[in-house]
């Protein structure tokens, strides 16, 4: 709900820059917004807010915000998108600090990587009169922290709105627009549909890596120098992976078990498959999926998701050559 009724969206409408915007959460996500938002222009004033000290600290000292402030409350008095980059099962504690200091008609999004629960965590804490739009922009390095983030990270990157039924268009629009403006592609859809669509192509993948890397770990007292040594046969990617903020993924899969489950359930299934072709030496069934796996690597290429150098892109998507640090 609005304080005023909503107006009519002219699609492709010039839309004014946001008078205030307040990032929640300062590490690789919340500084790469807070950093885009300042080169821009996203927004007449960002201002920030850590509940970590020494990143409020850190972030003062890199300048990527036009104030850095001691509490949440303070960051999302009188602004008008409020965006929570915290992670996810923090959500619902963010959300509450600062629900009494929102005026009506603000937005708040998010850019947790679980949908549902995100939603459902929001919507029981936030008052009447403040419209959710929930976000999750399919971008991140394995790194975190403020001096992590850099203003092109979005860019060429898909950034999925999950609003609830009957949210205001007008909301959905002005968040759209800003990522949109942060070189973002965005496409819109349930937060139930969003959940199980990641679940296979990040949530099961990540898990997968921290498996192998620490199956492989555990064989390390075999063969100790050799997992290090001939790690470039497909074991250092699943590394990269693998080295993904702890706190983060433990939250991932808490709060998006049943699209993991499932997601799981028939990934067992398939590699039960593999065994047994394996095992019988069902060689032209392994050529035919390894051919078809492989086209999916060239479709990837082909929409510019990454390139086909072995660092999976990310140098050349931009995240050495191309960053804007503050
Ligand atoms: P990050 O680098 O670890 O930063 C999160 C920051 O939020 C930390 O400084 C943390 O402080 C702080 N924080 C925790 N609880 C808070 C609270 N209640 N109020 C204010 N600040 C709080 O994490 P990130 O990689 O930016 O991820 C943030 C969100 O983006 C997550 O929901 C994640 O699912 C989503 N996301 C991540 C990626 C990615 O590749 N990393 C991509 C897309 C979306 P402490 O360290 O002291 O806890």
């Amino acid at each position: 709900m609005m304080s005023e009724p909503d107006q009519a969206v002219t699609p492709g409408a010039p839309r004014p820059a946001l008078k205030r915007l307040a990032v929640v959460g300062l590490g690789l996500i919340g500084s790469s917004i807070a950093r885009v938002a300042r080169a821009r222009g996203l927004a007449g004033e960002v201002v920030a807010f850590d509940s970590n000290a020494d990143v409020r600290a850190r972030a003062q000292e890199l300048g990527f915000a036009d104030a850095v402030v001691d509490s949440s409350a303070e960051a999302a008095r009188d602004a008008d998108l409020v965006i929570l980059c915290v992670p996810v099962g923090a959500m619902g504690d963010a959300a509450q600090a600062l629900a009494p200091a929102l005026k009506p008609g603000a937005i708040v999004s998010d850019v947790g990587s679980v949908k549902t629960a995100v939603l459902s965590a929001l919507s029981a804490r936030l008052p009447a009169g403040v419209h959710i739009v929930p976000a999750h922009p399919v971008a991140g390095t394995e790194d975190s922290g403020p001096d992590a983030g850099f203003a092109t990270l979005f860019v060429d990157r898909w950034c999925i709105l999950t609003p609830p039924e009957g949210a205001s268009e007008e909301a959905v629009a002005t968040v759209k627009h800003f990522w949109t403006q942060a070189g973002s592609n965005v496409e819109i859809m349930s937060a139930a549909h969003h959940d199980l669509v990641l679940a296979t192509t990040s949530h099961v993948p990540h898990l997968i890596a921290y498996n192998i890397v620490g199956t492989a770990a555990d064989l390390e007292e075999v063969t100790r120098s050799e997992v290090i040594k001939f790690s470039a046969g497909g074991f250092r990617d699943f590394t990269r992976i693998a080295a993904s903020d702890p706190t983060m993924w433990r939250d991932v899969f808490l709060h998006n078990r049943d699209a993991v489950l499932e997601v799981l359930g028939r990934f067992n299934e398939d590699l039960a498959a593999l065994q047994r072709m394996i095992r019988w030496g069902d060689g032209q069934g392994l050529f035919d999926l390894f051919t078809r796996t492989r086209a999916i690597r060239r479709g990837i290429i082909d929409e510019g998701q990454d390139a086909s150098t072995p660092d999976f892109g990310r140098r050349s998507a931009g995240t050495d050559a191309g960053r804007e640090r503050k």
